[in-house]
């Protein structure tokens, strides 16, 4: 008989994303008539900056012609877009060295395959409420997953204490769900803490291009020390509007050992053995969008999805409701009234006020009587929804 991973078995089954479709699907379904305002999203609307497009276009080209085809390529990234991402960095004076950047088709996949460095028996932490796959891919592994609650009395950001104890940490800040972003303060002490115990903080910077708080990094490595105790994992999804195009970026130090190992040595290890790599032409988009040109283009769609942000988090604190987030990330993360379950707020909230939200019973432990409003939505959407959450709340 065949010896296959239990541990799949041990996964929730896949009902959430199910069950929001099919409640927002029959509503609509019963009710044509009305509009739904779309605030459950977690995903760009935009399309590619022209300076992306471009780009693609003349790659496209390239490989149309046998004189500048390519084919196979490094299966970590070529040399140019490894040099866009570390410029792109050092732009914001974080220095590495290209050999410390890995390119990648996106952070999902990345987030699914650094497990492949630590053992088995390593244990991982999750700050909870926090986006699924850190908790499920560990579970796939049969990993022990233990978790830290973010709360209004933490404000969603918890941090370690002495007990905290683990291998391996999942930080995500910004954050998805709750819009939150740890102050350079904070974030050093995860990565004080990280390197006392020789643990290693897998770091998500998928949202850094929201952060407009002075004091918030957007990258673990403005932090001193963190090259020794930390990876970061970025995407271009919502820094420039990839999510289906797909391009991401891993950075493992070369001063990050444990055990003895270099685990830059062994991701390139890994990837090498694991992947061929992402296409020439996604590569020459993302230098495009990477370049100052292509981050200036992108910052008219941030803006715009800030302003989405402001216009409800302006309509929330009239309320006077618990809300965290709308400003560093394109998330905001709102109490439910009345002790009201997540799902039981988001079934009301389609059926008083036709908006569409994210239960936060999707987000783990913390997720429960809340629910995730996104910016992803448009203006007029997200101007009517507000006027709306003020009579409601
Ligand atoms: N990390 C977080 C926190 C996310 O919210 C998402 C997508 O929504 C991802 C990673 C995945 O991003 P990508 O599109 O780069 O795979």
């Amino acid at each position: 008989m065949t010896k296959i991973n239990t541990a799949y078995g041990q996964l929730p089954p896949a009902f959430f994303f199910t069950r929001i479709g099919e409640t927002v699907a029959s509503y609509a379904a019963a009710h044509p008539d009305r509009h739904l305002l779309r605030l459950g999203v977690g995903d760009v609307t935009g399309p590619l900056t022209p300076a992306v497009i471009e780009a693609m276009h003349a790659a496209v080209e390239e490989q149309a012609h046998a004189a500048t085809f390519h084919g196979y390529l490094n299966e970590v990234g070529t040399d140019f877009m490894k040099a866009a991402v570390a410029d792109y960095y050092a732009r914001r004076n974080v220095i590495h060295s290209k050999e410390d950047v890995f390119i990648s088709s996106g952070a999902a996949d990345d987030l699914g395959a650094i497990g492949n460095l630590f053992s088995r028996d390593a244990t991982v932490l999750v700050t909870e409420p926090a986006y699924p796959a850190y908790v499920d891919t560990n579970r796939m592994t049969g990993r022990r997953i233990v978790s830290l609650t973010g709360n209004a009395e933490n404000g969603f950001l918890p941090l370690p204490t002495d007990e905290t104890d683990a291998d391996l940490v999942f930080l995500c800040s910004p954050n998805n769900p709750t819009g939150t972003a740890y102050t350079k303060a904070q974030l050093k002490k995860w990565v004080d803490w990280a390197n006392e115990r020789k643990a290693v903080i897998v770091f998500d910077a998928a949202y850094e291009a929201f952060v407009q708080d002075e004091d918030v990094p957007r990258s673990i490595y403005e932090l001193p020390g963190a090259e020794t105790c930390a990876i970061e994992i970025s995407s271009l999804s919502k820094t420039a509007g990839f999510t289906g195009t797909r391009l991401g970026y891993t950075v493992v130090p070369g001063k990050l050992v444990r055990e003895g190992l270099s685990l830059r040595d062994m991701w390139t290890q890994d990837r090498t053995t694991r992947t061929n790599g992402v296409s020439y032409i996604l590569q020459r988009a993302g230098e495009a969008a990477l370049s100052p040109e292509g981050v200036a283009q992108s910052r008219k769609a941030i803006g715009f999805y800030q302003e989405n942000g402001r216009i409800l988090a302006d309509a929330l604190k009239k309320t006077g409701q618990l809300f965290t987030g709308g400003r560093n990330a394109p998330y905001l993360w709102l109490r439910c009234p009345d002790g009201m379950t997540g799902w039981a707020f988001f079934d009301e909230l389609i059926k008083t006020a036709q908006i569409v939200v994210t239960p936060g019973e999707g987000f783990g432990s913390g997720g429960e009587g809340y629910v995730r409003l996104s910016c992803f939505g448009s203006r007029g959407d997200t101007e009517e929804a507000a006027r709306r959450l003020i009579q409601i709340l």
